[in-house]
């Protein structure tokens, strides 16, 4: 290692962004940090969900240069398109070799529509803020078709191997209070179909009595264990033989890896193998994949932080044991938000790993009191508060978890936890 030693991320997302900035908030100047990624904005994925429904996407990109620049962090803007582990260097598609004495693999996920027949071509999918706008327009028509006096059929579809339905379910619901408000509801028949047991499955029971409950008073037609098969132009075919029509179809595709790294260890969809508390990549000590990129079986933001803490912390354990003689690991406790418009869910939910791919989370055998789950429109505020204050957290170089700036948060977060969300039954 040299006498300053080097940590290079990779990705400019929320795994990304708050291990580069939680290594200088923990090291200082102790350690010399670069960042590449494939573009020079972040990204705020989280809030894409509002523009379908009309809302300015300039808010949710956030420019890296300014805030890495203010924390000296050198930035490269460039694809990933090779790593050589042994060298711990990352090559870009313009010939660039970058090398650190860390690496932080946080390229992400994506999506992979091909592997349900007819998936790409028929569904309107939830992804790129560019999907999500083409999918507004798609609402618009389906408005003016309603105002017309017509009546059209909206099917919601998430296929096995999505890791993070919980924005799908959104869109539904905020689709239900949206038209219930134009008072067009009535000509717009919505049904759900998901490969899930239950409703946002991983959460465990009681998102999916909240879930049902949304469904059941909204009118819209809820199945689980519901497996495609194969899309039509006009209907979806499940592995049970039945059919569902529809005028619109909206999915949110299977995930894989975003960048493929052949060297490395991956599971079936590319997402690199991790011990799970420190997300070092399974025998490559000096490399990690915090967020999406690894293998942790959800793959949400809030995870990624918390995948990026345990992170920080190990690397700043590696440069300095008398700084931090044991680093936090990751303990995964989800915490969202889910919007509806008219009101929104809180879930506090904290997950153990089972091994088994059918059901690969579950809700932790210890949580107790800390499995929250609340509905308040109140909770609208929380997920407003949230967007609003990380923006500020990275433009300022500042990662999520830092400062008096979240100890307020938390405090706040924390009151209406326990005032608006209530505990096991
Ligand atoms: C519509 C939607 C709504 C969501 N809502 C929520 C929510 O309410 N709450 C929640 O917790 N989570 C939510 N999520 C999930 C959340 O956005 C992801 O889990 C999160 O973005 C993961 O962070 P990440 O840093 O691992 O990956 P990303 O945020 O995807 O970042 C990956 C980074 O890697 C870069 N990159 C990719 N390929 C390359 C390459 N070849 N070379 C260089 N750089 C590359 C990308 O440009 C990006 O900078 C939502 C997701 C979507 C799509």
């Amino acid at each position: 290692m040299t006498a300053k030693p080097r940590v290079l991320v990779v990705g400019g997302g929320f795994a990304g962004l708050e291990t580069a900035f939680g290594l200088r908030h923990l090291l200082g100047d102790r350690v010399r940090i670069s960042l590449a990624a494939d573009r020079e904005d972040f990204l705020f994925k989280p809030n894409t969900i509002y523009l379908p429904f009309g809302a300015d996407e300039a808010p949710l990109h956030i420019r890296l240069p300014d805030p890495l620049f203010r924390r000296h962090i050198a930035f490269h803007q460039g694809s990933v398109s090779g790593v050589d582990p042994d060298a711990l260097a990352v090559e870009l598609t313009d010939g660039t070799r970058l090398r650190g004495d860390f690496l932080v693999l946080a390229t992400g996920a994506a999506m992979h529509p091909q592997e349900v027949p007819g998936l790409a071509e028929h569904a309107q999918s939830v992804w790129t803020p560019r999907q999500m706008r083409s999918l507004g327009r798609r609402f618009q028509e389906l408005k003016d078709a309603a105002q017309a006096g017509q009546h059209r059929q909206v099917l919601f579809l998430v296929p096995p191997n999505n890791k993070c339905a919980g924005p799908l379910y959104e869109i539904a619901l905020m689709l239900d209070t949206w038209l219930r408000r134009a008072e067009l509801r009535s000509h717009v028949h919505l049904t759900w179909t998901t490969y899930e047991s239950g409703y946002i499955q991983a959460f465990g029971p009681r998102l999916h009595r909240v879930v049902e409950h949304e469904f059941a008073v909204r009118g819209i037609e809820g199945h689980t264990s519901a497996v495609v098969d194969k899309v039509g132009p006009d209907e979806v075919r499940y592995t049970d033989g039945t059919t569902r029509p529809y005028d619109l179809l909206v999915a949110f595709p299977p995930y894989v890896a975003a960048v493929d790294h052949p060297g490395l260890p991956g599971d079936d969809r590319g997402f690199l193998t991790t011990l799970s508390v420190t997300r070092q990549v399974h025998g490559h000590p000096q490399i990690y994949a915090p967020g999406d990129a690894g293998d942790f079986p959800v793959k949400q933001a809030f995870l990624a932080f918390l995948q990026a803490h345990a992170v920080a912390e190990h690397i700043t354990t590696m440069v300095d044991p008398a700084l931090l003689a044991r680093p936090r690991p990751f303990e995964p406790i989800s915490m969202c938000v889910m919007e509806m418009f008219d009101r929104a869910t809180f879930a506090q939910v904290p997950l153990e790993e089972t091994g088994d791919p059918a059901h690969p989370v579950r809700v932790a055998a210890d949580a107790g009191d800390r499995y929250r789950v609340g509905t308040s429109p109140l909770w609208r505020l929380g997920k407003k508060t949230l967007g609003l204050y990380l923006p500020v957290q990275f433009r300022a170089g500042r990662p999520f978890h830092s400062g008096r700036p979240w100890q307020a948060m938390e405090l706040a977060l924390d009151g209406m936890a326990r005032t608006l969300a209530t505990g096991p039954d």
